[in-house]
């Protein structure tokens, strides 16, 4: 069970990373296909530029944007196209192509470009933090002043963005000289929680002389959410409707930064993550690199297979991530990991009466009062959810984590604020 400790403005949660946080990335045998999603990103879906027969390379464009919020598609191993599909992606239903390994590991490298921001959407990167916008679109024409790298990875579990600066520290820095040079910030700030502060003291020396701040926020949940780093960082708040841009700030996860090193200098689009595959049920835990596609279920198997029955399989960390329905389910850009746990680990949750402890309130980062807009719309009352600041909620779960009556109050929210926005839409029709 992770163990809780109640603190203003987040929780405290056992973060479960001893064990991953030293474990070097390792890449996994290759799997025999690959199914990769036409839209791993926050906007439309990419549209095909293949068809079922054609031989593709590690690198071969798949699919090319569609529109300005849309992403590029790369095979993420050389083989044959054998499928033009469609699969669900939790409730959603996206297009798919399906590439079955030839094992001859061919490469197709990007073609050079003029900028900067032209070489990051050809690349097809996206946020790696898991919203998934795309990252050219971030830096397009940037003029703020102030790029923030997020490196807290609050998520219990998760430890690859810890991996990426122990691996890649000078990668890192190269692409924040470079982001410097093109879009004149003027502070870079690199974040990491408190409890990495030991284990990273090796990274305070190149960063103060390549002049990027380290900034180290608590090691409560959920430290590493955009609203939530922003005020740690610049005091400044991010109200509903703005964007960090408004704040002139451009903030992006580390991972993307060595995404970007990637497509700069290695000419290589975004076409592997790398993954930490940890909780009690699997048998070896691991840092993994796998190209995107990959089925969980070939993952499972690269760490040995269960050690226990699961009772949970998550997309991502136990907090922000999603259950899976079926192992066969591929791993997108924007998986960080996948979290096995066991009964003994997972929280069984058997709702009973809120007993109004507050502590839901207490811990709410963002200052809401859960237990009332979750009650709100079991009674059905949108209007009084939307006044209480549903849409304000930033989906840490810290609220439903906590609450001694085990009420899922996340998903009451979650529900709430999809059918406030549709209300709105249909408003504005
Ligand atoms: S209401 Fe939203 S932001 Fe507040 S604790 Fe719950 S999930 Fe997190
Ligand atoms: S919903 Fe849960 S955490 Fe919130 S006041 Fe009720 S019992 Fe306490």
């Amino acid at each position: 069970m992770l163990n809780l400790k109640l603190r203003l403005g987040g929780i405290k949660l056992q973060k479960n990373k001893e064990e991953t946080n030293q474990l070097k990335s390792v890449e996994g045998d290759m799997p025999p296909s690959v199914l990769i999603p036409l839209s791993m990103h926050i906007g439309k879906e990419a549209k095909p530029v293949v068809k079922v027969g054609d031989q593709v390379k590690k690198g071969t464009l798949l699919a090319e944007r569609d529109g300005l919020i849309s992403a590029n598609i790369h095979s993420s191993i050389s083989g044959k196209v054998t499928q033009l599909t469609e699969i669900m992606i939790g409730q959603r239903q996206v297009k798919a192509i399906k590439i079955e390994n030839d094992y001859l590991n061919q490469l197709e490298l990007l073609a050079q470009e003029e900028t900067l921001e032209k070489v990051i959407a050809a690349a097809g990167i996206v946020g790696l933090g898991g919203a998934g916008f795309p990252t050219d679109v971030k830096f397009l024409g940037s003029t703020c002043d102030t790029l923030i790298i997020n490196a807290a990875e609050c998520e219990p579990f998760l430890t690859t963005d810890r991996r990426v600066i122990c691996e890649y520290l000078e990668e890192v820095i190269a692409v924040l000289n470079l982001l410097r040079d093109t879009y004149k910030y003027q502070h870079i700030t690199l974040v990491i929680e408190k409890h990495q502060l030991a284990s990273l003291a090796f990274i305070k020396e190149p960063l103060e002389q390549a002049n990027i701040t380290l900034k180290i926020v608590g090691n409560h949940y959920p430290q590493g959410a955009e609203k939530i780093l922003i005020k740690n960082v610049s005091q400044q708040e991010l109200t509903l409707g703005r964007i960090p841009k408004d704040l002139s700030i451009c903030l992006t996860n580390i991972s993307t930064i060595y995404a970007i090193y990637q497509a700069v200098y290695k000419q290589l689009p975004l076409t592997e993550r790398t993954i930490t595959v940890s909780g009690d049920a699997i048998a070896v835990k691991k840092n993994l690199r796998v190209p995107i596609g990959t089925s969980v279920e070939w993952i499972i198997e690269q760490c040995g297979g269960f050690s226990k029955q699961p009772e949970k399989v998550i997309m991502g960390g136990p907090m922000m991530g999603r259950l899976l329905p079926s192992l066969s389910e591929p791993i997108l850009k924007t998986t960080g990991g996948i979290t096995c746990l066991s009964s003994e680990e997972s929280l069984i949750p058997t709702e009973t009466s809120c007993i109004k402890c507050s502590e839901c309130i207490n811990g709410c980062p963002v200052g809401l009062m859960p237990i009332l807009i979750s009650k709100a719309y079991r009674e059905g009352n949108l209007a009084r959810a939307q006044e209480l600041g549903a849409l304000n909620c930033i989906d840490c779960g810290a609220c439903s984590y906590i609450c001694p009556s085990k009420i899922d109050i996340l998903s009451d929210i979650k529900q709430a604020k999809s059918e406030i926005l549709k209300k709105i839409e249909r408003e504005k029709k």
